[in-house]
């Protein structure tokens, strides 16, 4: 497991050295052996168990803690960083690309503020298997290599097992980081960070000066725009969608409160702490573009005069919207297998979404059935009947294909995520795991047998509720 330092030259506020703490008995619990292969990696769960809880380091690198700011439900803090992570360094995967390797969980860091830096099992494996289910949906998202049992308790309420795990991630630079070095008056490391995150996700941007900057920002809102609608196609909450969690990258980082949709409704919240449903469902593109814009004021001190700087920046902030609603109107479009464009196809797709919504129907299962429906006589709502008869005059032989590739048959549904962190909680493993992970690599896929996996939760989650970092 060669690793390379990352993000220390770029400032000295940016990555604090810092060494996790060793845990008292690392088991390897789940080991991602697909990913595993991308990278050269020892295999010997014993000497994984060691470096993957952070009881043993590279002494050659040196993990560090990153720095960064974050605006929280709106409201703004300026020194957050990674208060449990460390990150061991950068692996170069088999096509020479560099990845960072973090552990979550490993204890406390120089920016804990209090916290004990540490991770329970429980929500160590959701982010498993949710970042392994959105990776096979095709969904940008850091990944998980592992997770590690420590043997020790961590004490929430109530007390539960402490685990940790192994992030894979093209970069961890979040709006977060930029808003730090801001803050922090470090105008040649914002320099610095913006150049680093150019080459590393950018490399394209060949612009110079303020328009370099102005074209990064494009850049980064064509990602989040990318990310935020495939999310909607796939029924994902995020659910804490703070500037410290949004990657430059456009990958999907944090996995703590996120939650799927059942029924359908843009309105639809999970997350126990947003009460004003700032996250919901459909509020996730405004959060995006509201990201965007602190990421445009971060920018601000690289420009040399100020009113020039606000109208460049906001005149690409003020494009968010059509290039949403243009990438969101094509989402819909795939998802129906329309054939062609025509007048009213928006007012089809929002009868259709009135009608769901009304009808308390399934998001995912609604569009397999729809999907399905065009090979066999598979079972629709009766709600739908008439809009059916409107849907089918715009489908063509194509659609099928296209529709399937869109509409996933099996999403990581709540229920059965909650099922397995308690049979884990009540055994201290599980007997469906391995199967669910297994169904979740082919989620595109339609088959009759899996159908137990294809169920709704029976209450349509009416009492779920997500939380944030426990
Ligand atoms: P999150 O809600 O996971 O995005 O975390 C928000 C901030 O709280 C980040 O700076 C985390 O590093 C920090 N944090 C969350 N949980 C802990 C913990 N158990 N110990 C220390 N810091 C934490
Ligand atoms: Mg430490
Ligand atoms: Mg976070």
């Amino acid at each position: 497991m060669k690793l390379h330092t990352r993000y220390t030259d770029i400032s000295d506020l940016l990555a604090i050295e810092d060494t996790p703490t060793a845990v008292s008995d690392p088991n390897l619990l789940l080991f991602n052996a697909n990913l595993a292969r991308e990278f050269d990696i020892s295999t010997d769960p014993e000497f994984l168990a060691k470096r993957l809880s952070g009881s043993e380091v590279d002494n050659a690198v040196k993990p560090v803690a990153l720095g960064y700011s974050g605006h929280q439900f709106g409201h703004f803090s300026p020194r957050l960083g990674d208060g449990r992570a460390h990150l061991l360094g950068a692996i170069e995967d088999k096509h020479g690309a560099l990845w960072d390797l973090q552990l979550k969980g490993a204890g406390a860091t120089v920016f804990s503020r209090g916290g004990d830096g540490r991770c329970a099992l429980g929500p160590a494996i959701r982010e498993y298997i949710m970042s392994e289910a959105l990776a096979a949906l095709g969904i940008a998202t850091t990944r998980c290599l592992a997770v590690v049992t420590t043997g020790e308790t961590v004490y929430r309420q109530p007390p539960r097992p402490g685990a940790v795990v192994t992030r894979v991630a093209n970069s961890h630079i979040r709006v977060g980081s930029f808003q730090y070095l801001a803050t922090q008056g470090d105008i040649e490391g914002l320099e610095k960070l913006v150049e680093y995150a150019i080459s590393c996700h950018f490399p394209d941007i060949k612009s110079e000066g303020e328009q370099r900057i102005t074209d990064f920002l494009a850049a980064v809102i064509d990602k989040q725009i990318e990310l935020v609608v495939s999310w909607m196609r796939i029924g994902f909450i995020h659910g804490v969608m703070n500037t410290d969690n949004t990657l430059i990258s456009g990958e999907t980082i944090d996995y703590g409160p996120c939650a799927m949709m059942n029924q359908f409704d843009f309105e639809t919240v999970f997350s126990s702490i947003d009460h004003q449903g700032r996250y919901a469902f459909g509020n996730q593109p405004t959060i995006a573009n509201w990201n965007c814009a602190r990421l445009a004021e971060s920018f601000l001190p690289l420009f040399k005069d100020e009113e020039r700087a606000l109208s460049e920046l906001s005149a690409v902030i003020n494009g968010f919207a059509a290039k949403f609603n243009t990438a969101f109107d094509t989402m819909w479009r795939l998802k129906l297998g329309l054939d062609g464009e025509q007048a009213g196809d928006q007012a089809l797709v929002s009868e259709l979404l009135t009608l769901m919504k009304q009808h308390k129907l399934d998001y995912t299962n609604t569009f397999n059935a729809l999907t399905e429906s065009l090979r066999t006589d598979f079972p629709l709502p009766d709600s739908l009947k008439e809009w059916l008869c409107e849907w089918r005059l715009r489908t063509s032989g194509e659609s099928y294909g296209v529709m399937r590739a869109v509409n996933p048959a099996v999403i990581p549904r709540n229920h059965n995520i909650e099922m397995i962190l308690t049979e884990y909680e009540q055994t201290g493993t599980s007997s469906s795991i391995g199967e669910l992970l297994k169904v979740l690599e082919n989620p595109y896929s339609y088959e009759e047998r899996l159908a137990a996996w294809y169920q709704p939760p029976h209450d349509g989650d009416s009492h779920y509720q997500t939380f944030c970092g426990t």
